[in-house]
């Protein structure tokens, strides 16, 4: 559809706007999307823009089909539900926009609508991937998805349903779900089949198999860094003490996936802040932030999430709650705006935003330590878009980087352009995702670096995959690892030993054992059951 043809229905009102939801006229969402003046300033900014050059996939574009839809001249079909979750979230367009358009708002409201919607959506019989097949004639570009001339009804899968409730229902709001199911990928990783599975071929076949996942399982497994940490993490420590004079009292959040894929930098975010006259508090019944949820449209359990974080964190009195998470920072900043119209959170949510700080901000505006040790390497940075975009975060990463003796940051060019990771869009639109990373691939392999430093773990991960598909030697690193690593070589502290090779090595033998042990029973029973098939049909012959 293109914007010529959905101006012609502006006089129109033919459906009726949703009766529930953000998407509404005279709503809050409503007024944001006033604001846009359709002077088109962000739409050399926009990514999707960028690759596909089709308006409707531009920030301009996406708001006027927010607004049909508000006003009852467009229904939610299932190519408004492409263009929308076609946008990254990135929030460029806000940086580029003069007249403040909160794009990251809106596209959350949209998405929120959709959800809301979801629920009575006709289920359709197979995958999206399947179902894109059937709309585009064979011999088309790959993103005839964005070319539909007619609208047709949005519709869901049934395998599509039931993953998006495990993932967000039950696996994210639960630590110990989400320690289970990662705590079986780091068995996976550590027992060696992974590269058993990537040397046999034995991931392909299964990746080619008809199933709803058909040829969606190699990025996301592909995607998996080494997870650290232990195979079931405790909690973090709930006090950590200042290892100074104690200066500041801060609540830490720990994160849900951050925390069992990257459990070094949580550890070295706790170490950096206590050698900074931090007592850190990191209470263990905090849970996820709710950030994917809301990026995804899942805004009711994001709020439950919120409400949730608000009233663990409330009785410790922090002075401010530190995060090391762009895609988390920029969401529990927004407590405040998710939880604006709840009479009993409101207030208590804003307060709640209003001491949330990135790590590299929080460290910047504090006398922080400078007693670091040299680093002889040459590094670069990527700015995370939520950081930069969301958090208006840029100066100070760079500026605890630059600090670091020895370091040498080295510019990189179009820093603050997404690298395609986007909360989960890597997994759900790997075709764009892929061009995006190699743009940015291009970008960092021209710096010369061998290092990378990014606020946001979905970019490390992402950028990881980028330089193993490539076969590049390159370091992924948060920038806060690289600070921890300054202190220890200063010999400001040490970090015990037991929390590193020694339990990694035991459970990797644990892990082997438990990995070599099912091969064998799996073995052990097909041999049986072919002894068995074969006796029965000599006694059926005889
Ligand atoms: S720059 Fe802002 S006002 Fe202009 S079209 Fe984009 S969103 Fe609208
Ligand atoms: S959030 Fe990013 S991808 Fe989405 S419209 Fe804005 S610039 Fe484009």
């Amino acid at each position: 559809m293109s914007l010529e043809s959905l101006n012609q229905q502006t006089t129109t009102p033919t459906i009726t706007p949703p009766a529930q939801g953000p998407l509404r006229p005279h709503t809050h969402t409503y007024d944001l999307m006033r604001q846009c003046i359709h002077c088109g300033f962000c739409l050399p900014t926009c990514p999707t823009y960028a690759l596909l050059d089709v308006e409707m996939d531009s920030p301009r574009g996406r708001i006027y089909q927010m607004q049909a839809v508000a006003e009852g001249r467009m229904e939610i079909s299932q190519e408004f539900v492409d263009h929308m979750y076609c946008c990254l979230g990135c929030r460029a367009c806000e940086t580029a926009c003069p007249s403040g358009v909160q794009f990251g708002k809106l596209i959350e409201s949209a998405r929120e609508q959709i959800q809301l919607e979801a629920a009575h959506m006709p289920l359709f019989n197979g995958t999206r991937q399947a179902k894109q097949e059937a709309a585009e004639p064979a011999g088309t570009e790959d993103f005839s998805l964005h070319e539909y001339t007619e609208s047709s009804p949005a519709t869901e899968s049934l395998s599509e349903r039931l993953l998006r409730r495990f993932f967000f229902d039950l696996m994210l709001p639960s630590r110990l779900v989400t320690s289970l199911v990662f705590a079986t990928l780091k068995m996976y990783q550590r027992s060696g089949l992974q590269s058993l599975a990537h040397r046999t071929g034995l991931l392909d076949a299964v990746n080619a198999l008809p199933t709803p996942l058909r040829g969606q399982l190699k990025t996301p497994e592909e995607l998996m860094p080494a997870a650290s940490g232990n195979l079931l993490p405790q909690p973090l420590p709930e006090i950590t003490p200042a290892l100074t004079r104690k200066r500041y009292r801060v609540g830490f959040i720990s994160g849900c996936i951050m925390d069992q894929i990257y459990r070094d930098i949580n550890e070295a975010t706790i170490r950096v802040l206590a050698a900074n006259g931090c007592e850190v508090i990191t209470p263990p019944r905090q849970q996820c932030c709710g950030a994917l949820h809301v990026h995804a449209g899942e805004a009711k359990r994001g709020r439950q999430l919120a409400r949730h974080n608000i009233d663990v964190f409330e009785p410790y009195n922090c002075d401010v709650i530190i995060i090391n998470s762009a895609g988390c920072g920029s969401n529990l900043k927004e407590y405040g705006h998710l939880l604006r119209d709840d009479p009993v959170y409101a207030a208590r949510a804003s307060a709640f935003s209003s001491k949330v700080k990135d790590i590299s901000e929080f460290l910047v505006s504090i006398d922080w330590n400078r007693e670091m040790g040299t680093l002889q390497r040459t590094i670069t940075y990527h700015d995370a878009c939520h950081l930069f975009h969301g958090q208006k975060v840029k100066q100070q990463p760079r500026e605890l980087l630059n600090a670091i003796p020895g370091l040498t940051l080295v510019n990189l060019k179009e820093a603050d352009w997404c690298c395609g990771s986007a909360g989960i869009y890597n997994i759900t639109n790997q075709e764009m995702a892929s061009q995006l990373l190699e743009r940015k691939m291009n970008n960092i392999k021209a710096t010369g670096a061998s290092v990378v430093a990014t606020g946001n773990p979905g970019c490390m991960m992402q950028i990881a995959l980028g330089a193993k598909q490539r076969g590049i030697e390159l370091e992924v690193v948060h920038p806060i690892q690289l600070l921890d690593e300054a202190y220890q070589v200063g010999e400001l502290y040490e970090v015990p030993a037991h929390d590193t090779q020694v339990a990694r090595r035991r459970q990797r033998t644990l892990a082997t054992s438990i990995g070599i042990g099912l091969l064998m029973a799996l073995l052990l029973a097909r041999r049986h059951k072919k002894k068995d098939r074969e006796s029965s049909s000599k006694r059926e012959n005889s």
